[in-house]
């Protein structure tokens, strides 16, 4: 079975979440099950491993985290968590952006890896594309190359491969 097909079969939807009349894709069975987990790894990865590949793994909180984990651990590389606002202790770089209600915020350490470091950004889902930019524009404010952007489903209609791609190739696992 595909990465592709697993994603499609394990992914619960769920109506009405988080509030009324959000189609809500729930991605966390492809993680609790092995084989699922390690293959989709595996295929976010594949098409970045080639050619310059990357050094690090970027997750995008919370979801993002376990797929940079286990990114980063099949590849041999580190991981950067990008985190919401007022999570990380210390020096923090601050992108703010716009949600379709309303404001968020996400923030980054700088200075943990050496610059020109080439990052793939990593999360679940690729919706508008707000939070895959205010992503890479937090890495290439703390000197690094995001070299990638790859989620297990993009939303069809919500145009966020359009607004990354002139940035950074751009991989999912499928489109719903
Ligand atoms: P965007 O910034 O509009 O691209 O939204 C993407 C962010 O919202 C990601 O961090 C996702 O985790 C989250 N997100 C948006 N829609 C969904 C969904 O249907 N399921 C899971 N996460 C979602």
């Amino acid at each position: 079975e595909t990465a592709a097909a697993l994603v499609e079969r394990l992914t619960a939807v769920v109506p009405d979440f988080p509030k009324p009349g959000v189609l809500f894709r729930d991605v966390t069975p492809v993680f609790s099950d092995a084989v699922a987990f390690g293959r989709v790894c595996e295929a976010l990865a594949a098409p970045f491993a080639v050619g310059a590949g990357f050094d690090a793994v970027a997750g995008i909180e919370a979801r993002g985290f376990a797929l940079a984990g286990g990114i980063a651990a099949q590849h041999q590389v580190g991981v950067l968590t990008v985190r919401k606002a007022g999570k990380l202790p210390g020096e923090v770089l601050s992108e703010q952006y716009a949600l379709e209600y309303g404001e968020a915020e996400l923030e980054l350490r700088p200075g943990q890896l050496p610059a020109g470091t080439r990052v793939l950004v990593v999360d679940d889902v690729l919706a508008t594309g707000g939070t895959g930019a205010a992503t890479i524009t937090l890495l290439e404010r703390a000197g690094y190359q995001a070299v990638g952007f790859a989620a297990l489903l993009e939303l069809d209609g919500l145009n966020g491969r359009e607004r990354l791609e002139p940035r950074l190739p751009v991989t999912t696992l499928g489109a719903v």
